[in-house]
């Protein structure tokens, strides 16, 4: 069974155990792919999210998913881009916490927003390769562990750069 595929659509819309939020350090909510989730989740979430007074570049928090068909939201908050060389050090970092705080919670089904691509002016193709990389790496490393990953691809151009980082 491919432990990797892509959803063109919503990721509020996803029935998975997590959904991967690109927040910003505050973890308050903003624009973009943060501000569907909250808004999709309800108050409960911008309540929850206060008491984890924020999150490091790199780093990723759960909360509950509340409204939100996902059970979880994990938070992470990617680099915005700058063109050095720490700029894919740190979004790997999301990628590869957030999948290790899904498994110490012993979830199975995890669906990624393209984190850094929307104002944080992430080069699409640059950042999906980091992604693609970096889950790949995380799933070879834990052969015994059963987790599905969901790109979720808000837009056409999205998807086309996974196909191809994918090879499908
Ligand atoms: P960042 O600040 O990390 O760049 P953005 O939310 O601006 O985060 O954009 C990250 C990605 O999320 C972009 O590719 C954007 O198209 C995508 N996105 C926006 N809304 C949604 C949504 N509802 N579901 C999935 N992806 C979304």
């Amino acid at each position: 069974m491919k432990k990797i595929s892509i959803d063109l659509g919503d990721i509020t819309k996803l029935n998975v155990d997590a959904i991967v939020n690109a927040a910003n350090s505050s973890l308050l909510g903003g624009g973009g792919v943060d501000g569907a989730i909250h808004r999709a989740a309800g108050p409960e979430l911008v309540a929850e999210c206060r008491t984890l007074h924020g999150c490091r570049t790199g780093e990723a928090k759960i909360t509950k998913g509340y409204r939100l068909p996902a059970k979880y939201v994990i938070h992470t908050v990617g680099p915005i881009y700058s063109g050095s060389r720490e700029d894919p050090v740190l979004l790997g970092n999301c990628y590869r916490n957030s999948l290790s705080l899904a498994k110490e919670n012993h979830l199975h089904s995890i669906a990624f927003s393209a984190i850094s691509t929307g104002v944080y002016g992430y080069p699409l193709e640059e950042a999906t390769a980091v992604a693609v990389k970096t889950v790949t790496e995380w799933l070879d490393a834990h052969p015994d562990y059963d987790m599905t990953v969901i790109f979720s691809c808000f837009s056409q151009r999205v998807e086309n750069a996974y196909r191809k980082e994918l090879g499908d």
